[in-house]
C-alpha cells in the first residue's frame, strides 16, 4: 500500500471547512490536516471528527493572514510528510461589518424566511451590514492575499506530490458578470496576459476608488464589493497558477448558498451539501481538469 495522501484545509473549525475535513477523512485514504487560526476551536473540531471514527485527522494552527503562521505550517508539513497532495483554500471573511440585527423582522428558519428565494435572502444580509474602507481592505487581505500566500508557501510541497491539487473555495459572487467595467472584466479574464503584479495594481485601484466613494461608478461590483473583487482576483490567480504549473490541478469551486456563519445562516444548502461541492472537485480522477471553475459540482464559466 502506498503512503496516505495528505490534505490541508484552511478555516477547518466550522462551516464548510469542517464538513470538508470530515468528508476527506471519512474516505479512509487521506490524512487530513485541519487548520484554524484559533487553537482551541481547531482542536475541538479535530476531536469532533475523531469521535465520528475518522482517526486520520490532525490539527495545525494557521492564520492565513500571518506570514509566520504560514511558515510554521509549511515547516511542519515538510518535516512530517515531505509533501502535500491536496490543499483546500477554504478560509475567508465577508469583508463587511454587521451593524444591525435581522431586518424585516425575519430570522433564518422562520416560515416566512424559508419562503424567500436566494435573491431576497442575500438582500436581507446586505441590508443588515455596511462595508467600510477598513473591512473592505481586510476582505482583500484575507480572501485574496492570505489565500495567495498560503498557496505559494505550500507550492513546493504540492509539487512533491505525484498528483498535487489545489481547490480554491470561490463564490458565484466572484463571477466576472458582476464587473460592469468591460475593460476590467476583459483584463481579469485574459489570463494569458494577466500577472500577479497587475492583479495587485487592480486591487489597489479598487481600494482607491472605494475610498473615494466611486467604486460602483467605475464599474466595480456593487454590494459585498470587496468580497466579490477578492474572489474574482483569486479566480484569476488560480488560472494563472494552473497555466504556470501544468503538473498540478488548480481549480475553483463555488459551494452553493450555504447555511453558515458567513451567510448568517441564510443559505439554502446544509454545510455538508456545500462541502460536497468542494470535496468532489478535490477528489476528481487523476489527470482531470485544471484552471477551471466549478459551480455546485458542475464545470461552469468564470
Ligand atoms: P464560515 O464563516 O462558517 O467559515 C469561515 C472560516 O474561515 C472559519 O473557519 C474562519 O475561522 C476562517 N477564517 C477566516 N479568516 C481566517 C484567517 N485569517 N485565517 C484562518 N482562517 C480564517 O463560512 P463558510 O464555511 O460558509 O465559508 C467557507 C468558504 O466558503 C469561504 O471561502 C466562503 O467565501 C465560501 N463560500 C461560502 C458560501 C456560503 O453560502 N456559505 C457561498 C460561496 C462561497 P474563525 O472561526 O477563526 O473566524
Amino acid at each position: 500500500a502506498g503512503v496516505a495522501r495528505i490534505a490541508v484545509v484552511t478555516g477547518g473549525s466550522k462551516g464548510i471547512g469542517l464538513e470538508a475535513c470530515k468528508q476527506l477523512a471519512g474516505g479512509g485514504a487521506i490524512t487530513v490536516v485541519l487548520t484554524a487560526r484559533n487553537e482551541t476551536r481547531g482542536t475541538a473540531a479535530v476531536e469532533q471528527i475523531k469521535r465520528l471514527g475518522h482517526a486520520d485527522v490532525i490539527f495545525h494552527q494557521l492564520d492565513i493572514t500571518d506570514a509566520s503562521s504560514i511558515a510554521r505550517l509549511a515547516d511542519f508539513l515538510k518535516t512530517r510528510f515531505g509533501k502535500l497532495d491536496i490543499l483546500v483554500n477554504n478560509a475567508a471573511t465577508d469583508g463587511i461589518e454587521h451593524v444591525i440585527d435581522p431586518v424585516y423582522g425575519l430570522t433564518p428558519g422562520d416560515e416566512t424566511f424559508n419562503g424567500m428565494d436566494a435573491g431576497q435572502r442575500i438582500n436581507w444580509m446586505w441590508t443588515s451590514c455596511r462595508q467600510t474602507y477598513e473591512t473592505a481592505k481586510q476582505g482583500l487581505q484575507t480572501n485574496y492575499y492570505g489565500t495567495k500566500r498560503v498557496t505559494e508557501a505550500l507550492l513546493p510541497l504540492l509539487r512533491s506530490s505525484s498528483d498535487g491539487r489545489i481547490v480554491n473555495v470561490s463564490s458565484n459572487f466572484g463571477l466576472l458578470s458582476f464587473f460592469r467595467n468591460e475593460e476590467l472584466k476583459q483584463e481579469l479574464n485574459d489570463v494569458d496576459s494577466l500577472t500577479g503584479e497587475r492583479l495587485d495594481e487592480l486591487l489597489a485601484m479598487f481600494l482607491k476608488d472605494f475610498e473615494a466613494g466611486g467604486a460602483e461608478a467605475r464599474g466595480w461590483p456593487a454590494e459585498f464589493s470587496a468580497y466579490k473583487v477578492a474572489k474574482a482576483a483569486m479566480n484569476a490567480y488560480s488560472r494563472i497558477l494552473a497555466k504556470r504549473h501544468p503538473e498540478l490541478r488548480v481549480n475553483c469551486a463555488h459551494p452553493g448558498y450555504v447555511k453558515t456563519d458567513i451567510t448568517r445562516n441564510s443559505g439554502i444548502l446544509t454545510p455538508e451539501e456545500g462541502a460536497r461541492n468542494i470535496t468532489s472537485v478535490a477528489l476528481l480522477p487523476e489527470g482531470g481538469p485544471t484552471g477551471k471553475y466549478f459551480s455546485e459540482g458542475e464545470e461552469a464559466s468564470f
